[in-house]
């Protein structure tokens, strides 16, 4: 059966498509970027952001006073949306909730015009929710951590995922650190998916202490590295690939190519007025094989 319907399907003969309302509202009150601004950025990439959240529960961003105003984290559908789809998914309270589901075009701009500046999706899609296709290591460097420092980090990450013949692709999170992302093909059960992030982050902890850390205690880390493996659950998300970010600047998590981070000076480097320009310059996505590879973890679940 499929599990995810569409929003109120009886009321499809008379949707309308999403308007932009309020368009010279300020959200980037630093940059003077409004919600015009943002509509017009979640427009022009709108191509290269839905495959990486259609068909996922999202969660989403509102910030309907703009990013320094208060701001809340939206998992769940609400009334009102009409182009927006939900899924009916257990929590682990277990009661069941209705998360969001953005299929199209239409649904995406229908939550940017409900204030919506940041989306962060499962590492499972709605019809399987419990079989992850995303593994995230979120890489969160403590206060006292020089960038080049992150940028070594992901390189060493991505070798030792190689040695388990994983390939890995490399985000800007368009805050402070850095995300290295390893697709599964087939997908794997959230229970070993998770065992798998939690252990490499901790084997790396072990290992070099004094790079990395696999507890996510704030305090501990000063000059170290958080590996987040706690991005990889049933329910966790981690921002989607061309979100903008609700922060000073408005930056872009941005996919990059392994070849492009030696020369990265920061996480927060590329904003929402120059990635729609860059993605037309750019001849291949970085990321253009990662549906297409065919990967799994039992080289790990071998030598664990
Ligand atoms: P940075 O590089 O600055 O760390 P990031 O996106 O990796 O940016 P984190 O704080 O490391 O930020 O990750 C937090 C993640 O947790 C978010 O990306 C989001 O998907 C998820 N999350 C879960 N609940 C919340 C919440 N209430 N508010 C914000 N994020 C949440
Ligand atoms: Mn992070
Ligand atoms: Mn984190």
């Amino acid at each position: 059966s499929k599990a995810v319907a569409t929003a109120d399907q009886a009321s499809a003969a008379v949707r309308t498509p999403p308007r932009l309302s309020s368009p010279t509202k300020v959200i980037f009150p630093d940059i003077g970027a409004t919600k015009k601004d943002v509509w017009d950025y979640y427009s022009a990439v709108v191509d290269h952001l839905l495959p990486e959240i259609a068909g996922r529960p999202l969660s989403i961003i509102r910030c309907p006073s703009g990013v320094e105003r208060p701001c809340f984290f939206q998992k769940h559908h609400t009334a009102g949306l009409e182009l927006v789809a939900s899924v009916r998914l257990k929590e682990d309270s277990g009661v069941n909730a209705h998360y969001l589901v953005v299929e199209d075009e239409a649904a995406l701009m229908e939550l940017v015009q409900f204030n919506a500046i940041e989306f962060h999706p499962w590492g499972s899609h709605a019809a399987e929710p419990d079989i992850a296709d995303r593994v995230v290591f979120d890489l969160d460097p403590g206060p006292d951590v020089p960038f080049a420092e992150v940028r070594k980090a992901a390189v060493d990450i991505r070798k030792l995922l190689e040695q388990l013949e994983l390939e890995s692709f490399l985000r800007v999170s368009g805050g402070k650190g850095l995300h290295v992302v390893v697709p599964l093909n087939p997908g794997c059960h959230w229970d070993l998916t998770k065992r798998f992030a939690h252990g490499f982050a901790d084997a790396l902890a072990r290992a070099q202490p004094d790079r990395f850390l696999a507890t996510a205690t704030k305090s501990l880390r000063n000059k170290r590295i958080f590996v987040d493996y706690l991005r990889n659950g049933r329910g966790a998300t981690a921002v989607a690939s061309y979100s903008l970010r609700g922060r000073p600047g408005a930056p872009v998590a941005l996919p990059l190519a392994w070849s492009e981070l030696s020369k990265l000076k920061r996480a927060d480097a590329f904003t929402i007025h120059e990635v729609p320009a860059l993605l037309r310059r750019r001849r291949k996505h970085p990321w253009a094989d990662i549906d297409r590879i065919t990967q799994d973890l039992s080289r790990w679940s071998d030598v664990e």
